[in-house]
């Protein structure tokens, strides 16, 4: 599997940067992981996003979800919904998700609720969903595939059951937007700390730090989570991470 890190920020980009959007390829199988405000001319610029396999949302937030609406738009430019060809969207159940109502009006998309627990198989991939603790619903991913692990975490907080859920990973790609004096228990993310102790906990071989917040020093999270497990980076777009 190859991941290519499209966007990396949250809540908001960067200058010239791009929200939260992964694209993982396995032989010709392509996944879309999150779909944020700037990823979808990254992610043209990579190859025409109708020929997705698939596209998962962790979760209805904009900074994970801003640019469905106008892929929406391309995918009917070309005959989606139209009989036949749909793009099979899955995501988790939140009524109260304006872009949910959206997405599941469009006949472009075939939306499929996802919750913990639940399994599908992409191609080569297997697809398990895992817990994640944000305000709204939402989800991790673990893919499986040819005998390797990638572990997406979404956005989340401590879990007892994520060290479980990502066992084994050999990528972690992690929320671990707050320093640690800015985490506590009550927000909606993990630090890079706790990111790198999760990581450490569930014998992660390598950690990327990811939904990284402008306003917050990248060095810092790098050195803090450093001090929790021995292989961690920060993901950056335009990155191909192999895994
Ligand atoms: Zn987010
Ligand atoms: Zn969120």
């Amino acid at each position: 599997m190859k991941l290519h890190v499209l966007g990396v920020s949250g809540p908001f980009p960067e200058s010239n940067g791009a929200t939260s959007g992964y694209l993982l390829q396995a032989d010709d199988t392509l996944i879309q992981f999150d779909l944020g405000s700037g990823v979808l001319s990254r992610l043209t610029a990579k190859t025409a996003p109708e020929g997705l396999s698939a596209l998962f949302l962790s979760h209805w937030h904009f900074d994970h979800a801003a640019d469905l609406p106008v892929l929406m738009y391309r995918l009917e430019a070309l005959g989606f919904g139209k009989g036949g060809k749909v793009l099979d969207l899955y995501a988790p159940a939140d009524d109260s998700s304006a872009l949910r109502r959206v997405a599941a009006a469009a006949a472009c998309f075939r939306l499929r609720d996802v919750a913990p627990g639940d399994t599908v198989q992409i191609g080569p991939c297997v697809i398990s969903a895992g817990e994640a603790r944000h305000p709204v619903p939402a989800v991790g991913f673990r893919v499986e595939c040819g005998g390797r692990v990638l572990g997406y975490t979404g956005d989340t907080n401590t879990l007892p059951s994520l060290a479980g859920f990502y066992r084994g990973c050999h990528l972690l790609l992690a929320d671990g937007l707050f320093p640690s004096e800015a985490w506590a228990e009550q927000k909606p993310h993990l630090s890079a700390a706790l990111a790198a102790s999760l990581a450490k906990e569930a014998g992660a071989e390598r950690l990327v730090l990811t939904h990284l917040n402008p306003f917050f020093p990248p060095e810092i999270l790098l050195r803090e989570a450093r001090e929790n497990h021995p292989d961690v980076s920060l993901a950056a777009p335009g990155q191909i991470l192999p895994v």
